[in-house]
């Protein structure tokens, strides 16, 4: 079908002023802050929906005439997720859907539409006396795609990384699946996740390339009495990450983040030439703990007595409990809620490789990263790394398992930075893959979406036929997944 065609078919879903083929808004969505490892390119066609009929409208003009079709949540993920790989693509814009269906306190979820960002669910759900999973994404992301994507930085991980029970999903071939409980229509409600096989589990983390998410109910968690952030400092990495082990063993963190002193100086709010001529690295130790303690008063206390038990019976290099905390060097407010993304973006080009691993290999991973960064051109100082375990609490995952970021602030003007950065990035995954740490996607970023389905053998060849068999005209996402 000729494109003069599919937009007024567009039109007639949507109305003529939430259809779009003009140049300057398609524009607006043709690339993000990953173009060197995205491609920017404009989609053809631009439309906002409100509701659940004009998507499955879209879906059938789109899968009728072999269409692409991007789904797009807030368009922050700045990992190319919503860039399209294909001429004539239709960006499917779902910020028009942004109610909060229902908080229900009783079975402490909340029901949500794709728009829906982080901090509205945030605020609403604090009118309410609970809280949603806040991982330390902007509070302008849709909550229902980092959800999905499971949003782990800064996360909770008393709260483990899933926080999605069900979920109601539009396929291109005009079924509309609906998972866990709600997959039955006289159910009580979309409150629980398990009905036969994870079916809510099959579309997470899968950016857009099965289906259209069109409403999602997730976990709430209690807002707690009382919360004490405490610091600590060690000067060397082998030696914190035994630290973690034993407080995640002890049950002591709500949160605990590794911090070397490139993060930790981003935080404090450092320019980035004082970073780059490393003024703050004599002031700040090898790894900070930022360690998050909550629950009720007593909680709080059983685990203030557990640390200091701790604390006496193997004192840390530095303790930040006496003031530290609070005289600038460490901002409380990005561990307790809004992350300074104002701080990480003045620094240039963000660039994280993520993944997960256990904890007792963090500090052979640390300087694996700095090896790897010194081959290809950048200091060995500059190279950053941060880390968090994911078990604890009444969620516990499965032992010593991190997540752990390997990060890079780069200048994107300097000559050569960019191949550096590509040849950084796929060294260190190949690195990561043959000295068999536990490896995972942290999410299939186009730096390691190749390089690992590769060595996902009859796997990766079941996933490809769940993708043809939701998306027979691999119209979903092309090129984002498989
Ligand atoms: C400075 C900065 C810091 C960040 N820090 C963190 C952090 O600490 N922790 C963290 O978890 N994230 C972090 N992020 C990443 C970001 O917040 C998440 O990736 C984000 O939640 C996803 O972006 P989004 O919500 O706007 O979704 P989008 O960018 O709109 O979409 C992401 C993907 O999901 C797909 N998608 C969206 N909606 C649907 C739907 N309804 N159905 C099917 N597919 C859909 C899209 O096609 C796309 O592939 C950070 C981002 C920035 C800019």
């Amino acid at each position: 079908m000729a494109s003069d065609v599919i937009i007024k078919a567009l039109k007639g879903i949507v109305g003529d002023s939430n259809a779009s083929m003009s140049e300057a808004i398609r524009q607006a969505y043709s690339r993000d802050q990953n173009y060197m490892f995205n491609e920017p390119k404009q989609p053809g066609y631009v439309v906002r929906v409100t509701n659940k009929e004009e998507i499955r409208q879209i879906l059938k003009v789109a899968n009728d005439n072999k269409v692409p079709i991007i789904p797009l949540g807030q368009g922050v993920n700045i990992r190319g997720l919503c860039i399209p790989t294909r001429p004539g693509s239709i960006l499917l814009d779902l910020k028009g859907m942004n109610t909060i269906k229902e908080i229900n306190q009783d079975m402490m979820t909340a029901t949500i539409e794709p728009g829906v960002s982080l901090g509205q669910l945030v605020a609403a759900c604090r009118k309410k006396g609970v809280r949603p999973a806040v991982p330390g994404a902007p509070a302008t992301c849709s909550a229902f795609a980092n959800y999905m994507l499971r949003g782990v930085y800064h996360h909770n991980p008393q709260d483990g990384i899933d926080h999605v029970l069900s979920m109601e999903v539009e396929l291109p071939t005009g079924q509309t699946i609906r998972t866990g409980s709600s997959a039955i229509s006289t159910s009580y409600g979309p409150h629980c996740r398990y009905f036969g096989p994870d079916l809510t589990g099959l579309f997470m983390g899968v950016p857009g390339a099965f289906g259209v998410i069109t409403e999602m109910t997730v976990k709430l968690y209690d807002l707690p009495e009382r919360q004490e952030l405490i610091g600590f400092g060690f000067d060397d990495w082998k030696r914190a990450s035994e630290y973690a082990i034993d407080m995640m063993k002890l049950e002591i963190p709500s949160l605990l983040w590794l911090i070397d002193w490139i993060a930790l100086a981003v935080i404090a709010g450092f320019s980035r030439r004082q970073i780059k001529l490393k003024t703050p690295k004599a002031a700040l130790p090898v790894c900070t703990f930022a360690l998050l303690l909550e629950g009720t008063e007593e909680d709080v206390e059983l685990k203030l007595g557990k640390l200091e038990k701790l604390v006496k019976r193997a004192p840390p290099d530095q303790d930040l409990r006496d003031g530290a905390l609070s005289t600038g060097m460490f901002n409380a407010e990005e561990f307790l809620g809004g992350r300074n993304v104002a701080g990480m973006l003045k620094m240039g080009y963000y660039f994280a490789l993520a993944f997960f691993h256990p904890m007792s290999n963090g500090a052979e991973i640390f300087e694996m990263f700095k090896d790897i960064g010194e081959k290809h051109g950048f200091e060995r100082d500059i190279v950053s790394f941060v880390s968090t375990p994911t078990k604890s609490g009444p969620n516990n995952w499965s032992g010593q398992l991190t997540y752990s970021e390997g990060e890079l602030f780069v200048d994107q003007t300097e000559p050569g930075v960019i191949d550096n950065l590509k040849a950084f990035s796929k060294e260190c995954i190949e690195t990561i893959l043959d000295r068999r740490y536990i490896y995972s996607w942290f999410r299939p970023y186009a730096t390691v979406l190749d390089i690992t389905l590769e060595r996902a053998g009859e796997t990766g060849d079941l996933l490809r036929k769940i993708k043809n068999l939701l998306d027979p005209n691999d119209i979903m996402n092309p090129g984002k997944f498989l």
